[in-house]
């Protein structure tokens, strides 16, 4: 059978009379939206809140647990440690939360044993956290004490009488809150007790999560804690200019195989000495980088298909920034212009001849193919750099697409060249 706790009121109207309570009671104070269940392990608990005791109705709810399971703090507030008087006291702890309401816990640990011996008495790491003192802040969920059979519940069965007193240190039932409070694993440590230091290095620029898992001995893990940053970014910008230059109608054109790009690396850190940079899989080079930090190099494409450039900065003190991925396509499609028949533009009309001018991309052209709305394949000749000259007069006003390829001196044919005008006004 349980006791109620009508000297644990009296007591609590004392500290009230003492101004132990620093700050202003806020009248509308309530209990939080996220609460940490008091007693970490297993528990049952009714909603006993008014049931008749023999010394009045009763002004909490007993939490039925185990001796020394550890008890956590409800709500983040500031700690009163109390011990009762009686026989063997009844070892107590007032959480008083920073919006004026009160959380008390009672009949905690007075037990050294794993069984009933009274032998601890109401002392820090037998009734209260290790290091606890009076008037010290805790987080919610961290530890303050542990369950226990001490005061009038002594030789019961161990558990957590917990009380929520307003501000005007009326009780109210505990049971919604208990309901809707979270059940932690185990309980937050005391500040230095369990905390870990540590030093990362940011896997990537931009955001990132560092996610944390607490475990304890028994391989039993928290919930996860998602801490977000934002990394400044180190990792050099990289340009190309590329000999072909751009389309006739001013897009930027893939290099042939085998050209020089010439790349110019810009730093987004300071101190910047040196780069470091690689073709797809290949030997890394060294480049020095100029006063201002940037640095240009002469990388050839290579063959056709696609490439990555990859490319990091050092700086004077040693310092590795990300590398930049740089990725291009090479092609051998040729390039395509025309003075009076405009790429995607409207020029000439029926009857009045076009000249196209073909340059190819990759060395090595003996011939030209090409066909017009994809009719009949026709070829020229290819001049001694290699480029053709087609001179075509359109029979009909509309939309045309003149596909082009080079042709090498074994036959074979290069990538195709779409070029899309139109013959007469839109
Ligand atoms: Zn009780």
């Amino acid at each position: 059978m349980l006791f109620s706790h009508r000297t644990t009121a009296r007591a609590f109207f004392l500290l009230l009379a003492v101004g132990v309570f620093a700050g202003t009671a806020n009248a509308a104070a309530e209990v939080p939206e996220v609460t940490a269940f008091p007693v970490v392990g297993n528990v049952t608990y009714t909603d006993d809140f008014g049931d008749p005791r023999p010394q009045g109705p009763h002004e909490g709810n007993d939490i039925m647990s185990v001796r020394h399971q550890p008890a956590v703090a409800f709500v983040a507030g500031r700690v009163q440690k109390w011990t009762g008087s009686g026989s063997y006291g009844t070892c107590m702890l007032y959480l008083h939360a920073k919006n004026g309401m009160t959380y008390v816990y009672i009949h905690l640990n007075n037990d050294l044993g794993p069984d009933n011996d009274n032998k601890g008495g109401c002392k820090n790491g037998v009734a209260w956290a290790k290091g606890l003192d009076n008037g010290d802040h805790v987080k919610r969920g961290e530890l303050v004490g542990f369950v226990g059979d001490s005061g009038d519940a002594n030789g019961i069965q161990p558990h957590l009488h917990f009380e929520v007193r307003k501000p005007s240190g009326t009780a109210i039932d505990p049971f919604t809150y208990l309901n809707r409070s979270k059940h932690l694993l185990f309980p937050r440590p005391r500040p230095g007790l369990g905390d870990v230091t540590l030093t990362l290095t940011p896997p990537n620029d931009g955001f990132d999560t560092l996610t944390v898992v607490s475990v304890d001995r028994a391989g039993l893990r928290s919930e996860s804690t998602h801490y977000n940053i934002f990394v400044a970014p180190t990792t050099p910008n990289v340009s190309v200019v590329w000999p072909v230059g751009l389309s006739a109608s001013g897009f930027v054109l893939n290099p042939g195989p085998g050209m020089p790009g010439t790349f110019t690396f810009q730093p987004l850190m300071t101190n910047v000495v040196s780069y470091e940079y690689w073709l797809d899989g290949g030997d890394h080079q060294t480049v020095a980088a100029a006063a201002d930090g940037t640095a240009q190099v002469v990388v050839l494409s290579g063959g056709l298909g696609g490439h990555t450039l990859h490319v990091r900065s050092v700086t004077g003190t040693g310092f590795t920034s990300g590398t930049r991925n740089f990725f291009y396509i090479v092609d051998d499609g040729p390039i395509v212009s025309s003075t009076n028949y405009p790429e995607f533009d409207a020029g000439g009309g029926a009857g009045i001849p076009g000249t196209f001018t073909f340059t190819p991309k990759a060395p090595g052209i003996v011939g030209w193919a090409y066909m017009v709305n994809g009719g009949d394949l026709l070829t020229i000749g290819a001049g001694p750099d290699g480029t053709g000259t087609l001179v075509w007069t359109p029979d009909e006003d509309g939309f045309m697409v003149l596909s082009v390829f080079a042709v090498y001196a074994n036959g074979n044919f290069s990538q195709e060249y779409d070029y899309y005008f139109n013959v007469g006004p839109f």
